[in-house]
This record gives structure tokens, C-alpha cells and sequence, in this order.
């Protein structure tokens, strides 16, 4: 076993170098055209995404965050409402809510996905939930039938999280097409990245469509005429061109990724003490995040640091107990399964260009660690 190895947690050498050349025209020509915000570099965009992703419409926004946010305000969410969130997600499914005024709702992820459990959004259901944003994270869907099915039968509003789970499918159906309203982000190492901030909201519904792409662009359709306090969060031509050259390699880069998953999951499903993703029947994985479980987390790292890989926790800390929402008087203990998986989960390197050689490396490091 080589032992002089220098792999980092992530990496966009591959990736950029496969696209290197449709980037640089991409930008020429947007250059060439000289207009910047709101043009047909951004309704192409808009246009393939929707086809990619089974909707209607999408709607370019500034980022991932701003993405959930303009979904909440598009349903009106508000004071004295309820969003139900996951325990164990990152921080922006929250602020997001925090910005509309409404109450965040957290709830428990299935201890084997780690995705939120529908079982559990319905006892957190009450005459005030306003919405669910169900988050799928690391990349696996989320089971959206029985989520889709709580949320109709009490007239609940369902937005997607679908920032890590870029052409995921659950039972079939794309996640980022079962909702009322869904974000995502192209923050630049998601599965879709941008070569900066960007998100978009995808919808099948005319209306909500019609008022999310206000929003983004202060509440006004017809210039100097506003209808509503929008925002000003656009996803920018250039941006747009780069995500259409990217959206046709993302199918292949997705292959790659489960490939890479795969070495893992055939090395490391026998090791003792550790635990690997587990994909729930219909759902699907990809891979966003390669996250493994262990009570030996923090001696693990160490030592595979040690072996020259780079690793990260996602998520070091849950929402709930970060300083940002200590005013909402939650304690350690409150989510114990979010917060056991703060503690216990670690994330291996995965990314189209990561080589198989370097995943068996890791492999072996991990069986000489439990070794
Ligand atoms: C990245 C991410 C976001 C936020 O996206 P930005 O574009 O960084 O604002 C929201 N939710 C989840 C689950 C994410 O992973």
C-alpha cells in the first residue's frame, strides 16, 4: 500500500478539465452578447432544467438559500404558521424559514437514511403547519409518496430541499418535481455547480411560477412596475450559460459517482464498527455526500488523515444547537438522533475524477484501521 498519497475531500481538476473548452466559449459568447441579467442565457437554462427535471417551469435564483426562502414567500408563509423541518439538515433549510417569520417545526430523520421520517411528520402535524421542505440529503430522496400523501390529505404545502440530490429519483419520479414548490442550489460543489452562487425553484404550478419569478426580481414583471416587496436574487447569464455546458455532463458525472459509492460500499459493508449508506427501497442515491457512521469517528479521521485523505463531517453541529438559534431555547438532547449523527458521521472523498485506485486506497485504510 502506497502511503504517500495526497487526496483531497473534494476536487474540481476533472470536472473542469472536461469542460474546459465549452466554458471558456460559453463565456466568449455571453461576453460578445453584453447583457447580464435576465436574458436568453438564463430562459435556455431555465428551460433544459425544467425538462431535466420533470417540471413545468424553473426559476434561476441568486443561491440555494435565497431559493427556499422566495418558495416560502411564494406560499405566503408567515407569523403564527408552522414549517416542519429536518433535525439534521444544513442551516439554510432553517434560515430560510426564520426569514418569512414562521415557526421552524424540526423533525427526526429515519436513524437509517438519516433523511427526514414521514412517521415523525405526522405527529408533528398541527392545525397550524403551513409546509414541509423535506430535505434529501447527501443525495438520497427522501420517500416522497408517503411524504406527498401526509401533506395532501390535511391541505399541507410540500417544498423540496433537492440542493445535494441533482437528478435523484424517488419511485421513478425526479426529486424537485413532487412538491408544491422546490429549491435547489448550484453552489459550486453540488452535483449541478456553478462556477459560483446560483439556485433555482422548479414548479409545476402557472401561479406559483409566476410569482416566484416576481419575487426574484423586486416583485415587478413589467419594469419600474411592482406588484409586491420582492427580492432581487437572479441567477446571472453567465452563470446560466456555464450551468447549460454543465447540465449535459451531469447524468455522466452522477455514473461516476456511484461507481466511486460502489467501491466503497463492496470494500467497507463487512467492516465491524462502521456503517454504510443505506438506500430505503425506491429511493435513490446520488451520492452527493458518501457519509459512513462510526463511534470511533474522531480516531478515524485522525488516522486516515494521517494516510494524506481528506475527509468532512456534514454536519458538525445541528441547527438547533448553534448559537444562531439558541433564542429558540432548544437543548442537547432535544434531537438526539441528529445529534448522534453530529458525532458519529464522516464523510470520504467523492467526486467525478476521483480515481478508483485512490477509493480502493481508502478502502484499505479503513480495514487496516478496524483491523
Ligand atoms: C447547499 C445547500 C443549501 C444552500 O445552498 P446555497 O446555494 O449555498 O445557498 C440549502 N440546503 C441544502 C441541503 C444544501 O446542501
Amino acid at each position: 500500500m502506497r502511503t504517500d498519497r495526497n487526496i483531497p475531500y473534494f476536487s474540481l481538476n476533472y470536472v473542469n478539465a472536461v469542460i474546459e473548452a465549452e466554458i471558456k466559449s460559453a463565456f466568449a459568447e455571453v461576453f460578445k452578447n453584453n447583457w447580464y441579467i435576465l436574458g436568453n442565457y438564463l430562459s435556455e437554462f431555465e428551460k433544459s432544467y425544467a425538462i431535466y427535471n420533470d417540471t413545468r417551469f424553473c426559476t434561476g435564483v441568486g443561491n440555494g438559500l435565497d431559493a427556499l426562502h422566495i418558495c416560502l414567500r411564494a406560499l405566503n408563509a408567515g407569523p403564527g404558521e408552522e414549517i416542519i423541518v429536518p433535525s439534521n439538515t444544513y442551516i439554510a433549510t432553517w434560515l430560510a424559514v426564520s426569514y418569512t417569520g414562521a415557526t421552524i417545526v424540526p423533525v427526526e430523520p429515519r436513524p437509517d437514511t438519516y433523511n427526514i421520517d414521514p412517521q415523525n411528520i405526522e405527529a408533528a402535524i398541527t392545525p397550524r403547519t403551513k409546509a414541509i421542505i423535506p430535505v434529501h440529503l447527501y443525495g438520497q430522496s427522501c420517500q416522497m409518496d408517503e411524504i406527498m400523501a401526509i401533506a395532501k390529505d390535511r391541505g399541507i404545502y410540500v417544498i423540496e430541499d433537492n440542493a445535494q440530490a441533482h437528478g435523484a429519483r424517488y419511485n421513478g419520479k425526479k426529486t424537485g418535481s413532487f412538491g408544491n414548490a422546490n429549491a435547489t442550489s448550484f453552489y459550486p460543489t453540488k452535483n449541478l455547480g456553478a462556477l459560483g452562487d446560483g439556485g433555482a425553484i422548479t414548479t409545476d404550478d402557472p401561479e406559483i411560477d409566476r410569482i416566484v419569478k416576481l419575487i426574484r426580481n423586486y416583485g415587478s414583471a413589467v419594469k419600474y412596475q411592482n406588484d409586491m416587496i420582492g427580492l432581487n436574487s437572479r441567477l446571472d447569464e453567465i452563470q446560466a450559460s456555464f450551468l447549460s455546458v454543465k447540465l449535459n455532463y451531469l447524468e455522466g458525472f452522477t455514473r461516476e459517482r456511484k461507481k466511486i459509492a460502489d467501491i466503497y460500499n463492496r470494500g467497507l459493508s463487512g467492516v465491524p464498527g462502521l456503517t454504510t449508506p443505506h438506500v430505503a427501497p425506491l429511493s435513490e442515491h446520488v451520492y452527493h455526500v458518501y457519509a459512513i457512521k462510526t463511534k470511533q469517528r474522531d480516531e478515524l479521521q485522525q488516522y486516515l488523515e494521517s494516510k494524506g485523505i481528506g475527509l468532512m463531517i456534514h454536519y458538525p453541529k445541528p441547527p438547533h444547537l448553534q448559537a444562531a438559534y439558541r433564542h429558540l431555547g432548544f437543548e442537547k438532547g432535544d434531537f438526539s438522533i441528529a445529534e448522534a449523527l453530529a458525532d458519529s458521521c464522516l464523510s470520504l472523498p467523492l467526486y467525478p475524477g476521483l480515481k478508483d485506485d485512490d477509493a480502493a486506497y481508502i478502502v484499505e485504510c479503513i480495514q487496516a484501521f478496524y483491523a
